[in-house]
């Protein structure tokens, strides 16, 4: 699909910076609507419902949490916030809430646009359940259970297993620590980020060529990790 196939809802109150959105989403080819208060978002969401919606959390009469988590009872398509720097947070409650990605202001318009791509490639990959990915070199077979890189068969305990599956499955998402502890780990577990850092290290070791330098693993800093979805 070309961007112009594509509506973009921006939510901000602050002009200049809605102003910067609607002109560097225009030019990518993309149609942008903005609603400058989280009232008025709904009511354009309910009204025309976007493919993406770029969401500023500081916002006037809603709380920007307030907003997502009420879009989110019924809209599913990708979320993506603004936050500021020093809301370290506020991001990840709301990924934690169903946002999708997030970028911190000050953002350039490159690294704007390649989160909202990757975020609409994302959510097309909806039908019927996959049976195996590739990424790069990378293979998963979920029916078998089984992971190869190259040709050649890479052993998991089930834990890492798992944790590769469930990073795989939300391919180019962002997925803060507690959401991958719960997932893998179960509820109980939310806190002990340490477990995480050891299988990820794990994971590195037996998945990535510079395990230093990973190219599938990625570390999101002080939030929690994305799979690269595409090499
Ligand atoms: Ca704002």
């Amino acid at each position: 699909m070309a961007p112009g196939d594509h509506h973009v809802l921006v939510i901000e109150d602050e002009l200049p910076i809605r102003r910067f959105l609607r002109a560097s989403l225009a030019s990518a080819g993309y149609r942008v609507s903005e609603a400058e208060s989280g009232e008025e978002a709904f009511k354009m969401a309910a009204r025309q419902p976007p493919d993406l919606v770029i969401l500023d959390l500081g916002l006037p009469d809603v709380d920007g949490q307030d907003v997502l988590e009420r879009l989110r009872e019924w809209y599913t398509q990708p979320i993506l916030v603004l936050s500021a720097r020093d809301q370290e947070s506020q991001k990840i409650r709301a990924l934690d809430h169903g946002a999708d990605d997030y970028v911190t202001k000050p953002f350039g318009v490159g690294e704007l646009l390649a989160r909202i791509r990757t975020a609409l490639r994302h959510s097309r990959r909806t039908g019927p359940e996959a049976t195996s990915f590739t990424v790069g070199d990378l293979r998963v077979d979920l029916t078998a259970r089984l992971v190869y890189r190259g040709e050649t068969e890479v052993h998991l305990t089930p834990l890492e297993y798992k944790l590769l599956v469930t990073m795989l499955k939300h391919g180019g998402k962002v997925l803060t620590h507690r959401f991958l502890l719960r997932e893998v780990w179960g509820p109980g577990n939310s806190q002990e980020n340490h477990y995480l850092r050891v299988f990820v290290a794990g994971l590195r070791r037996k998945l990535e060529t510079d395990p230093a330098r990973p190219r599938y693993i990625l570390t999101e800093q002080g939030v929690g990790y994305r799979f690269a979805a595409e090499a």
